[in-house]
């Protein structure tokens, strides 16, 4: 992402007679010398008028004032300048109240360093001094921080988020703020705490996001960790994960936590089934293996969940390979799946002339090692063969 883009949008925008600028994170991690992510920016526009001005949009979330405007192929937030609303359910603003100013807007904004906008020139508008709070990495929200963190308790977890992703600090009357308030969490909706504690796992710098929750005792209120913070140090304090796939670092975590109850831990987060499986998989692997990570494995597994154990396997000081180690063994296996086999269930029914049942898989899991472990090649003939030989000789 750059900005380039974007300033079509803002230049669009002035042509109509409004306002944009650049905000939120893109503008403080471009002030950091960080690659930007999302590009957010802020217009007097209202939706409809954004609507009407660009022919590719998406109506997100009109009604508190976003719509995404597309622009070769990439998506950019564009929001009206608003109002922080009242926050009856503590999800969204109740009310929002469009306005005119920016200085306004960048008021409902949460931490300083998010409240800094950029016009087309480059030029900053920052009135609560972001920039000064980039430089001494400082975290510390815009006005007072209970009032700002009763108003949206998720803002709490944002916070300890930029400090593990940023490596920055808490300001000390944020950080005293958080400990006041810690117990608003709870009007959270799991999936969006869950959201912001991923980004705290994936943090380069975890160790001061773990110690943060620590210190405002934030992680009294997060699911099923009210008990589990020396395991959350315990965790903070291994080599860095060198890993940006949060599997690795939910397998991980609950191993070094000793989790009993895995799934039923990782449900109370609300994560997916698919994604408490993948979890679930690497993490049994992990306390169940010996060191050895064999051809069979790779195959059953798949080359991504290996390497994900490699990686955690190194982490915590086991026996692990090179990653072109497993590279290779994978891609000299005979095949890569069942799909690769010669044959099939139908050509076990043909030739043993029986009538389908739980045996196919059976013998097709067994055919399948064979194969992976070459015992016998894949083809045809030889598999045909080996069958038979197997039910005179037996499966060994
Ligand atoms: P990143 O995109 O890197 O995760 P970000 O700061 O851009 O970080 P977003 O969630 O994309 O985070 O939000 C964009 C901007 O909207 C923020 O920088 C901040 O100014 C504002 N913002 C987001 N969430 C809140 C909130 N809960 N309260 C107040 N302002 C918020
Ligand atoms: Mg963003």
């Amino acid at each position: 992402m750059s900005f380039q883009l974007g300033e079509q949008i803002i230049k669009k925008l002035n042509e109509n007679g409004f306002e944009g600028f650049f905000v939120g994170g893109a503008v403080r991690d471009s002030l950091l010398g960080r690659p930007i992510g999302d590009i957010d920016i802020a217009t007097s526009a209202t939706p409809d008028r954004v609507l009407k001005i660009f022919p590719k949009t998406i109506p997100v979330g009109i009604e508190h004032g976003t719509v995404i405007v597309r622009v070769d192929h990439q998506s950019f937030e564009v929001t009206t300048f608003r109002k922080e609303g009242k926050y009856s359910d503590y999800r969204h603003p109740s009310t929002v109240d469009f306005i005119s100013s920016i200085e306004e807007d960048l008021k409902r904004r949460d931490f300083t360093i998010n409240a800094i906008a950029m016009t087309l020139k480059r030029d900053l508008i920052d009135p609560f001094d972001g920039q000064k709070d980039i430089k001494n990495k400082l975290i510390r929200t815009v006005g007072s921080a209970d009032e700002r963190f009763k108003e949206d308790p998720l803002r709490m977890m944002r916070g300890i988020r930029f400090v593990s992703s940023l490596g920055f600090e808490l300001h000390s009357a944020t950080r005293k703020s958080i400990l006041c308030n810690n117990a608003y969490l709870e009007k959270i909706a799991v999936e969006r705490i869950t959201s912001e504690f991923e980004k705290i796992l994936l943090g380069d710098s975890l160790k001061s996001g773990i110690s943060e929750l620590r210190k405002t005792k934030l992680y009294l209120y997060l699911p099923g960790l009210s008990e589990e913070m020396e395991a959350l140090v315990k965790y903070a304090s291994l080599p860095h994960l060198a890993s940006s796939n949060v599997i690795e670092h939910w397998a991980l975590f609950c191993y070094l936590a000793k989790i009993e109850g895995i799934r039923q831990f990782l449900k109370q987060w609300k994560l997916s089934n698919k994604k408490i499986t993948e979890i679930d998989t690497l993490y049994q692997l992990l306390i169940t293996t010996n060191n050895d990570i064999n051809e069979l494995m790779i195959y059953k597994f798949g080359l991504g969940t290996l390497q994900s154990l490699n990686r955690l396997k190194k982490t915590i000081g086991r026996n692990h390979y090179q990653e072109s180690e497993l590279e290779n063994t994978y891609a000299s296996l005979p095949i890569k799946s069942r799909k690769e086999l010669a044959i099939n269930g139908s050509d076990l029914m043909k030739w043993l002339n029986q009538s389908p049942g739980p045996w196919i898989e059976q013998l097709l899991l067994e055919i399948e090692r064979a194969v992976v472990n070459r015992i016998v090649s894949n083809e045809v003939d030889a598999i045909k063969e080996w069958i038979s030989w197997r039910s005179q000789f037996g499966t060994d």
